[in-house]
């Protein structure tokens, strides 16, 4: 649990970059926003903002307002910082005086955008969320009309720009999803002929937007793939790879067996025991057991205490990925990164 003798995740500047690099150049000509919600997959929201806005991302989608006010500080003025969660008036006002872009997906929220960014003579900048059939959030098709409306007065007033359009896909079917995309494509017209412009479009998250260019839009939000995430089950992804390892040190050689620093405390799934291989100085061994704060690895010829074992990473001491670790159990490889607890030493190199 943490400490010397604890596991730490070492995430890798160059390999994110280049990851950034590979999904930019997949993407062109749309822009990349990059999806830094949950720490940035656990490895660090500031981090990770920092090292891709300096790589030239100049979009940033952090879920929450209070985690776009903390990237504000990170990365200047210029990138933009995406904030889609409906918030509490306290925090809209925080987001308007420091320029985040806020995606509004009720009339009730854009309401009290609206008259937040009234109250403090603020331009809120918004992006609309369409209802594409996932019903978790956006405007019905019902509420569009009424939403550009209010949204399209408050900008002739001066406290309003309409920056975009963007929803969510279910990714479960290309069927399903082109038909999201008819409805957010309807959507799109329809402001337009209301008199709405929505320069910024944006649809797709990682697996779609790789697999799919037709879905996407002036821009596309990406976080797993940054991050060196594959879909569990998904292909293996030219010019990616895990951009963080999870390493731990031997505590102690017992017979044919080491012990190592790194347990469910920790964050690691428990029932991964016995069904992954992790990377040694001698390659791949199976992973036999884990405890609280410990694991058993099977051992190697001149194991000592102190040698490192990688538990995932990119492979090059024989280990597997965070997303092969999660098939083993039936889950997505973010999980595994995020269910790391903040007790796990983060190092950057
Ligand atoms: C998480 C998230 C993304 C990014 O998803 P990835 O699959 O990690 O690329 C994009 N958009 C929204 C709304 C999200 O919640």
């Amino acid at each position: 649990m943490g400490g010397l003798t604890g596991p730490v995740l070492r995430a890798d500047e160059a390999v994110l970059r280049a990851n950034i690099a590979a999904v930019t150049a997949r993407v062109a000509p749309s822009a990349l926003m990059m999806v830094v919600k949950d720490d940035g997959y656990g490895l660090g929201a500031p981090w990770a903002a920092r090292v891709a806005a300096d790589a030239g991302v100049g979009w940033f989608g952090t879920y929450d307002i209070p985690t776009a006010l903390r990237l504000r500080d990170e990365v200047g003025a210029a990138p933009r910082l995406f904030a889609w969660v409906t918030s509490l008036d306290e925090e809209i006002d925080a987001a308007l005086r420091a320029e985040v872009d806020l995606g509004v997906g009720t009339l009730d929220y854009l309401r009290r955008v609206i008259a937040r960014a009234t109250a403090l003579g603020a331009v809120a900048r918004i992006h609309l969320k369409v209802d594409t059939g996932l019903h978790r959030n956006g405007l019905s098709a019902d509420e569009w009309d009424e939403g550009v409306a209010s949204a399209l007065r408050a900008q002739e007033a001066g406290h309003v720009l309409l920056v975009g359009a963007w929803s969510h896909l279910a990714e479960a079917s290309d069927e399903e999803d082109d038909a999201a995309q008819a409805r957010f494509l309807d959507a799109v017209h329809r402001a337009g002929e209301l008199g709405a412009e929505l320069p910024y479009q944006h649809l797709t998250a990682s697996a779609a937007t790789w697999a799919r260019p037709e879905l996407r839009g002036s821009l596309v939000r990406v976080g797993a793939f940054c991050f060196g995430v594959r879909s569990a089950d998904g292909p293996d992804l030219p010019g990616i790879a895990p951009a963080a390892e999870l390493v731990a040190p031997v505590r102690e050689v017992d017979g044919d067996e080491v012990v190592v620093g790194a347990g469910s405390f920790d964050g690691l799934p428990s029932i991964l025991a016995g069904r992954v291989h992790v990377g040694t100085p001698a390659g791949a061994r199976a992973l036999l057991a884990i405890g609280a704060d410990a694991a058993r690895i099977a051992g190697w010829d001149g194991a000592a205490v102190g040698d490192e074992v990688v538990l995932f990473g990119r492979g090059a001491h024989g280990e597997s990925s965070p997303t092969t670790l999660a098939e083993a159990i039936g889950t997505v490889g973010e999980e595994i990164l995020c269910r790391l607890t903040p007790h796990v030493r983060r190092e950057y190199r």
